[in-house]
């Protein structure tokens, strides 16, 4: 019997996203209308923020949020290596220069005693990412914050859903981002969000994402009509559509669902590989819930030596295995910036013995059991 492919990850759509959509379509509106509005609120009520903004995706979302926090030229922002390029591209944007600090060796997120050592004179914020989905250390990173006059970003990509000491990733920080990406905890094609309770920095985001654009008269230097209206400074199109918010409100519905079935997958990883001796699981804080937006496996003893055998040997066997990630500054282009090799030793050391394992939603315990059997095999 031919097997099908397993893939890392997956979107889950139903019929009734289909009809969301195609409501949608229908409607008045194809771009901001009333589903913006209806998502924004949803995803701030579930985050337990005061404000969220759509935006076109999630690296607009930390486009946007750089802006918003003031960073500019002549600043540093401190992040994880051990994460998607956008959460260092975001800080080059806006002229500003991406440091990285190293990770923590067990939780494999950004280690808050490391962060200290990279602040200078001109840190102005810090963006943490929560790592697969399992949150950083916030109280640790918010003092740090607080101590040296600095903005929080919380990168929470991988984090919908998750908590940290019964708060949920994206509600501690000064601002956080979201990705709707397919690959992420629900999808609405490409799309992000940024969640804040500044009111300030909530209308500096709808600015931002509108060319930095106002109508609303309150704001306005001078009055000549009806149809007036200002660009008070340079923004971008980075819109959302209507279209994509009616599939994102539906797909809020099924947003805890879809994380009780990714835990009880990864309890089941978890429960297979418990005395295995080739890999090590990710091992998970007390304080944090993860959203589990990735599995990763780390091959033990010398066996990182044939990482990439065992990984050409899962494909082989139809699995969709992956590496998140290469660290940001391995990238040729940051490399021609300047960054050497040997910045965070904990993150490249990690990175030479990672795998990520197939994990989504419709991913059945058949699948888990094959793809376990398989790197038993092999490792
Ligand atoms: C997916 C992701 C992003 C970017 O989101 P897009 O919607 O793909 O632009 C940023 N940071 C992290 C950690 C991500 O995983």
């Amino acid at each position: 019997m031919d097997r099908e492919w397993i893939p890392y990850a997956k979107q889950w759509i139903d019929e009734d996203d289909i009809d969301a959509v195609v409501e949608a379509l229908k409607s008045d509106y194809l771009t901001t209308g009333p589903k913006i509005k209806e998502f924004e609120k949803k995803l701030a009520d579930y985050v337990g923020v005061k404000y969220a903004v759509a935006l076109s995706n999630g690296t607009a979302a930390l486009h946007a949020a750089c802006l918003a926090a003031g960073i500019g030229p002549g600043d540093e922002v401190v992040t994880s290596p051990m994460t998607f390029a956008a959460s260092g591209n975001c800080v080059l944007y806006v002229g500003a220069k991406p440091v990285f600090a190293d990770i923590n060796p067990l939780t494999y997120n950004v280690d808050p005693e490391d962060i200290k050592r990279r602040i200078t004179g001109t840190t102005k914020a810090l963006i943490p990412v929560h790592y697969t989905g399992q949150p950083c250390n916030m109280d640790e990173v918010m003092k740090i914050a607080r101590e040296n006059n600095l903005v929080v970003i919380e990168d929470a990509a991988h984090a919908l859903g998750a908590e940290y000491k019964g708060k949920k990733a994206g509600s501690m920080g000064h601002m956080a981002i979201f990705s709707f990406h397919p690959v992420k905890h629900i999808t609405t094609g490409e799309g992000g969000m940024v969640v804040t309770n500044d009111r300030d920095i909530y209308e500096k985001l709808i600015m931002f994402k509108s060319h930095g654009i106002t109508r609303d008269k309150s704001k306005l230097l001078t009055e000549e009509g009806p149809w007036y209206y200002e660009q008070q400074f340079l923004g971008y199109n980075y819109r959302m559509t209507d279209i994509q918010a009616a599939l994102g409100v539906s797909q809020l519905g099924k947003l805890d669902d879809f994380i009780q079935k990714r835990r009880k997958l990864v309890e089941l990883y978890n429960k297979e590989f418990e005395n295995f001796e080739g890999i090590k699981t990710h091992h998970q804080m007390k304080e944090g819930k993860s959203a589990w937006h990735l599995y990763v496996i780390q091959l033990k003893g010398n066996l990182w030596l044939r990482r990439r055998e065992i990984f050409e040997e899962l494909l082989k066997r139809k699995i969709g295995v992956n590496v998140h990630y290469i660290p940001v500054y391995y990238h040729p282009f940051y490399q021609e910036l300047g960054y050497k090799k040997g910045l965070c030793p904990n993150a490249e050391k990690l990175y030479e013995g990672i795998i990520t394992l197939p994990l989504y939603p419709r991913m059945t315990e058949e699948d888990v059991l094959y793809v376990v059997k398989c790197v038993k095999e092999i490792c």
